[in-house]
């Protein structure tokens, strides 16, 4: 299951220098492929905001 980036996203980019699939990409808010991303849970730790959530 995917890990997604909810509203709390202040677009720092912290998660995607962390990623090692690659599947964050920048927008408004950041934004992660569900078909890329591993669940490995990297970016969850490093978010300065809180903002990334384990997929239900
Ligand atoms: Fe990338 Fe891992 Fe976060 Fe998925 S859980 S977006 S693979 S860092």
């Amino acid at each position: 299951m995917a890990y997604v980036i909810t509203d709390s996203c202040v677009a720092c980019g912290t998660c995607q220098t962390v990623c090692p699939a690659g599947a964050i990409s920048e927008g408004d808010i950041y934004k992660i492929d569900p078909d890329v991303c591993l669940d490995c849970g990297a970016c969850a730790g490093e978010c300065p905001s809180g903002a990334i959530e384990p997929g239900e």
